[in-house]
């Protein structure tokens, strides 16, 4: 299979060369307010000048466009690495479960898939696409398997997008082309002590002669099994309170640092989640990334464009459910003499099942248009996360059902799905927290 980002490359810089900002320009658009149709807006409504660099641009002639409506490179994206999820990783998918450990020869293809550096620029390696191309590749992934898109999704729109946006440009030149072809990236927030209060966590970092000292514990981190890259948020003065955060790189290897625990989960099993040690690590200057004392900041942004990620793969784990329930009960299946989805009651629950992922896909798409527009996305983020996270539970839990016995053994992926979904509540903020952040900012918009 050719690798995605050759394919894919000339497209995508054909369509940031392109005017039409909505669909596909993976160029920040600043937004000022007033009315837009563009959006299925949740915020105050926008105006339709957008300005570029500081030149404004009138969106009023641009037709609005269906909000799932992807551009060629999106399209060429979701093709391709629909094809390789089905190819490739499907066939491996069980077993990687049942082993609870990503197979390593599917970490080597998405790197030469182009799949670890969806966004990074090209002059550093990567592909040079949009968000929505990232959005996209998580969806398709998490159709065929949820841990190998959450790999992904955790590598792209977390770490890589950190050092894209807070790293120096001696730090794009070092570690972004590691990250776009043989090095796996971890985002290290959560402690044994901070989940859903990220901010009170407890590693300490210190100044030294040569850097700084890192020692304390992360909890929960994603891919460290594989990864050879951490971003690592510690206190550097825990009297200033979430205002002394500050975000570091560690290299695996690191003397002091260690994989000292892999936990064993009900779902995801695939990818790794693991406890994070730090004893007296010490990292030169220039592991700072961005400034000291602005590590919450971008742990928040980061996270808050990460949670579309979320809400993506979600997505696609319910598609993916409903997909393979669908064909038993359509083509399969036969009791009292017909296919068993033909029964009515049957058919009604497909299609209310159906109706709610393209809702869910709808809130996806729109906020990931919404960031890349430059416009407020917090919001659109949180209830995407929040609805996604709950149709691929009930789907993928109905679709058990509507397979009967065949649903409920581990010969197929049914149950998988189902166990699988059980995380999207839980990871990159759980429900609740989804729950508080929409709730807050309507009170401020509605509230006298
Ligand atoms: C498989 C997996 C992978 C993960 N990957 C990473 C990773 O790569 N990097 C990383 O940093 N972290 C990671 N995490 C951590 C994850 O983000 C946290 O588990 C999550 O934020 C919840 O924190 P907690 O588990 O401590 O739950 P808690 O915060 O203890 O929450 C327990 C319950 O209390 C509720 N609750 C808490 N506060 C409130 C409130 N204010 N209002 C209402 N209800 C509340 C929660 O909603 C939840 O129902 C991962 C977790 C898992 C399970």
């Amino acid at each position: 299979m050719a690798p995605l980002s050759k394919v894919l490359r000339p497209l995508a810089r054909a369509a940031a060369a392109s005017a039409r900002p909505a669909v596909g320009k993976p160029a920040r658009l600043k937004v000022s307010p007033h009315n837009s149709t563009r959006s299925l807006s949740s915020c105050p409504p926008f105006s339709n000048q957008v300005v570029t660099k500081g030149e404004p641009m009138d969106l009023t002639d641009i037709p609005p466009t269906p909000i799932t409506h992807l551009s060629e490179t999106e399209s060429l994206m979701k093709e391709q690495v629909s094809k390789f999820a089905n190819d490739v990783i499907l066939p491996r998918s069980r077993d990687m479960d049942e082993a609870e450990k990503m197979d390593p020869e599917i970490i080597e293809q998405c790197f030469e898939q182009g799949l670890m550096g969806i966004e990074i620029p090209e002059e550093y390696g990567g592909a040079g696409m949009n968000f929505t191309a990232a959005i996209v590749a998580i969806e398709e992934l998490a159709r065929v398997d949820p841990s190998v898109s959450v790999m992904v999704d955790v590598h792209n729109t977390l770490v890589n997008t950190a050092i894209i946006k807070f790293g120096k440009e001696q730090d794009r030149k070092k570690w972004l082309p590691k990250l776009a072809t043989d090095t796996i990236g971890s985002f290290c927030l959560s402690e044994p002590v901070s989940g859903s209060d990220a901010f009170a966590l407890a590693t300490k970092a210190e100044k030294t002669s040569s850097g700084y000292k890192i020692n304390g514990s992360k909890m929960w981190i994603t891919n460290s099994l594989e990864a050879g890259f951490f971003i690592v948020f510690a206190n550097m003065d825990p009297s200033k309170g979430y205002k002394g955060i500050t975000a570091f790189i560690v290299e695996k290897g690191t003397p002091g640092f260690a994989i000292s625990k892999k936990e064993k989960k009900l779902g995801i099993k695939a990818s790794s989640t693991c406890v994070v040690t730090f004893d007296d690590v010490e990292i030169p200057h220039d592991h700072l990334l961005g400034e000291e004392g602005q590590g919450y900041k971008y742990a928040i942004g980061l996270l808050n464009e990460g949670r579309i990620g979320i809400a993506a793969q979600m997505t696609g784990l319910a598609l993916g459910a409903w997909e393979n329930a669908a064909r038993y009960v359509w083509n399969e299946r036969k009791q009292f003499g017909q296919y068993v989805g033909d029964f009515q009651g049957m058919q009604h629950q497909l299609a209310q099942a159906y109706t709610e992922i393209c809702a869910a896909r709808g809130l996806v798409f729109n906020a990931a248009r919404k960031k890349e527009a430059g416009e407020e996305f917090v919001i659109d983020a949180a209830m995407a996360k929040l609805f996604a996270s709950q149709v691929a539970g009930r789907v993928s839990g109905q679709a058990i059902e509507w397979m009967g016995g065949m649903g409920f053994v581990r010969e197929g992926l049914a149950e998988k799905y189902w166990r699988d979904s059980k995380i999207g509540a839980i990871y990159e903020g759980t429900s609740n927290i989804q729950m508080t952040t929409i709730a807050k900012m309507l009170q401020k918009q509605y509230k006298q």
